[in-house]
């Protein structure tokens, strides 16, 4: 008899290393959150209103296991408008309790016990460990501050194997708000067609790109047959609590990935879904609305944080800034640990997203100017004891 129920891979498997932080922060008093990665916006009224509408209706069934061909077809047309990509609604695109759910789906679906991903880090923390619960092996590629954190070719080049059987993009990025370009995604593209290799693009911060129009690499020339594109409502149209994204992508792995939903999810939730549909038709305005409000709180705590004497490069695109703390001395955990105590800010620490994010804090800027400005005040003041 062991000495625990639980699954060896299980009990290896750390808590995520942002929530930890975060009950801490949550039991002290006065303290600015520019931890977690959520929209302080409310959902946009008219949004809420339709799930209302649905439910009055009585629409409060299962729906289809893939999501309503309604949510379907307007997803397709979404993709269709936004990046050229053409995706059969009914087939080729399958409704997820968050785009969570759909990276998660996306691994099982394709994985044999072995297969290897390459996890490009800083990354976001849910990446390295649902490949390790979907049996694949993690590759990690670091990535280096003085390329703006962008994975090249060539680094794609040195960790294939014969097993390498997917790689996991985001762009924009969670933690480092790094944007590849059109051009960037086309060198990495090159790389998969030639070793054959599948691209799980997350692409959840698509809409909160500031200084090009939102790409997808899906887009790329040859790449629509290998790309899984995972997408969402979370983060442009502040949807976050309602659980709700989406996948697109060749038909035989989204009908697998439909398979498993079956099984272990049914459905996503339906007047989520309802919602999602008033989101794509005539949400635009607000995403517009929001999107000019981030970019102004990205300027601010951008040139804040270069004046303060941490170096923090201009991220394209999501609401995160990626700042180093190098020059204080201190390891980032200490930093965010000490701010938090000293200061009541709370930030997480660069390690979580990978060990090429030691030595960098993020910061999420999704909240309001007088909240970012109090809290730049707070670090600075911090800061000033170091360097
Ligand atoms: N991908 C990235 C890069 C994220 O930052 C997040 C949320 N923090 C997700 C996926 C998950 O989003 P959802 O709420 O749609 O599950």
């Amino acid at each position: 008899m062991s000495s625990s129920y639980l699954a060896d891979h299980v009990q290896t498997l750390k808590p995520s290393g942002i929530r930890k932080f975060f009950d801490v922060a949550s039991q002290m008093e006065n303290v600015i959150s520019l931890g977690v990665g959520e929209p302080d916006f409310v959902t946009p009224w008219n949004v809420i209103e339709a799930s209302y509408h649905s439910l009055e209706q009585g629409y409060t069934a299962y729906t289809a296991n893939a999501g309503l061909p309604e949510l379907r077809e307007e997803i397709s047309e979404y993709l269709r408008q936004t990046f050229t990509v053409t995706y059969q609604p009914e087939t080729q695109v399958l409704v997820t309790v968050g785009a969570s759910q759909a990276i998660d789906l996306a691994l099982r679906a394709i994985l044999n016990p072995g297969d290897e991903v390459i996890v490009v880090e800083p990354s976001f923390v849910s990446y390295a460990p649902t490949v390790g619960l979907a049996g694949g092996v993690v590759k990690v590629i670091d990535t280096k501050p003085e390329n703006e954190f962008k994975v090249t070719p060539s680094q794609i080049e040195e960790v294939v194997t014969d097993r390498t059987k997917a790689i996991v993009l985001c762009s924009p990025n969670n933690p480092t708000g790094t944007v590849l370009s059109p051009e960037e995604l086309e060198g990495i593209a090159a790389v998969l067609k030639k070793h054959d290799i599948l691209a799980i693009s997350d692409e959840i911060y698509v809409e909160l790109s500031y200084d090009q129009a939102a790409t997808s690499l899906a887009a790329v020339d040859g790449m629509k047959e290998r790309t899984i594109l995972i997408s969402g409502f979370s983060k442009a149209f502040a949807m976050t609590g309602w659980r709700l994204g989406y996948t697109a992508g060749p038909e035989e792995i989204i009908q697998a990935m439909t398979k498993i939903h079956q099984y272990t999810m049914m459905c996503a939730p339906t007047m989520a879904q309802h919602g999602a549909i008033e989101a794509l038709r005539n949400g635009n305005e607000s995403v517009i609305e929001m999107k000019s409000s981030y970019r102004q709180r990205r300027n601010f705590i951008v040139k804040s944080f270069n004046e303060m004497g941490l170096s923090c490069h201009t991220p394209g695109g999501a609401f995160y800034v990626f700042p180093s703390i190098k020059e204080t001395g201190l390891t980032s955990e200490e930093f965010a640990q000490k701010l938090l105590e000293e200061q009541r800010v709370a930030v997480v620490p660069g390690h979580v997203f990978g060990d090429s994010g030691e030595g960098y804090i993020r910061c999420s800027y999704a909240t309001s100017l007088k909240q970012l400005d109090e809290a730049i005040t707070r670090m600075s003041e911090f800061v000033q004891k170091y360097i």
